[in-house]
């Protein structure tokens, strides 16, 4: 087993893992709360390094990044275990505890993933997905950095609940991220996902700050996190506090796992994205294919489609290959070329 970073021990033998801000003391043959990390004699090991549950090659739309190398494949990797418990959760199957003793596997090493990213005809790099990837930092981190040596992309795909300094060390490599904020209120965060807002928040921030490219999800369930006034809050707190061109995503939720209610009204999505256009630049839906126009980029400059999407299909109308508005040149995504 590989050993774990971030953590310290104590005087009886268990561990202090200091990865994220549960700060799991863990005893001896205990695992911390996401299920990945495991004390052995008195040293913490990540128990999933090298053990892979799902390797697709995705459009990069489908994690959603929409300004980030639109149009181009990235090879997506995930892992198992979760620090959140989310009932609605969409990849319970290999994030949460329960799952985990009977869940099948590959073993991969790093190096395999990086030759199969560059393998990979029109990929752009590698994203770390499906389960939450900060509990399997070491794996993900012994990938991300000879990935960006030989020019690949990292994306994380992630709840964002992770501790600065863990943080820190990824936006070295990470280039870019979709953080999902789950809701904007302390209690939804507390009652519905086993975790806190607050870390979530001031993540975002520091990424924004550092300028990696970041892109928000948020799902939209009726009943827990659907109050227009607290959606018209967190909106205007990515404007003010992260910036108008970071993009939202509005997910429409539908049964899973735990939780069985009715899927969002359509009525709440199309209101809601009403809502956010007032304060973002660059507000999709997803989940949603009743209308059409919702999942296509604009230019805030000149207002000219520049993007069209249907599905995972990417048609890039009126950009230039330097990610820039054919009509006025204003900048709508990051590729390779400058
Ligand atoms: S990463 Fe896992 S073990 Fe570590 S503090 Fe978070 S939930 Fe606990």
């Amino acid at each position: 087993m590989h050993t774990a970073e971030y953590f310290r021990k104590k005087p009886d033998g268990a561990v202090v893992c200091t990865l994220c801000p549960h700060q799991c003391i863990i005893k001896p043959d205990q695992y911390g709360t996401c299920g990945a990390r495991v004390n052995h004699a008195g040293e913490l090991f990540a128990a999933t390094w090298g053990k892979v549950t799902a390797l697709h090659n995705d459009p990069i739309e489908k994690k959603p990044l929409y300004h980030f190398h639109p149009g181009s494949m990235i090879l997506s990797v995930g892992s198992f275990g979760c620090n959140m418990n989310c009932s609605f959760c969409q990849n319970h199957h290999i994030s949460q505890p329960e799952a985990l003793e009977k869940l099948p596997y590959k073993s991969c090493s790093p190096h395999e993933i990086v030759e199969l990213a560059e393998q990979l005809p029109g990929n752009s790099g590698i994203s770390y997905t499906y389960n939450e990837p900060s509990v399997w930092y070491e794996f993900m981190m012994d990938i991300a950095i000879p990935a960006k040596e030989k020019g690949l992309k990292n994306v994380a795909v992630s709840n964002g609940f992770i501790n600065p300094e863990p943080l820190g060390r990824l936006l070295e490599v990470i280039d870019a991220f979709n953080i999902d904020l789950k809701g904007f209120t302390s209690e939804f965060y507390k009652e519905r996902t086993g975790s806190e807002l607050k870390p979530v928040l001031k993540n975002l921030k520091t990424i924004a700050d550092r300028g990696n490219h970041l892109e928000i999800t948020h799902l939209v369930i009726p009943g827990l996190n659907d109050n227009r006034e607290s959606f018209w809050e967190m909106v205007k707190w990515i404007s003010n506090e992260l910036g108008r061109f970071v993009p939202l995503h509005i997910s429409r939720y539908f049964p899973n796992y735990k939780l069985a209610l009715e899927p969002t009204p359509l009525d709440t999505m199309y209101n809601f994205y009403e809502i956010a256009r007032e304060h973002l630049a660059w507000v999709y839906l997803g989940n949603v294919h009743s209308q059409a126009g919702v999942s296509d980029t604009h230019c805030p400059h000149c207002g000219i489609t520049v993007i069209e999407r249907g599905g995972y299909a990417t048609g890039l109308k009126n950009a230039r290959a330097d990610g820039k508005c054919s009509k006025c040149k204003f900048q709508i995504f990051k590729t390779h070329t400058p």
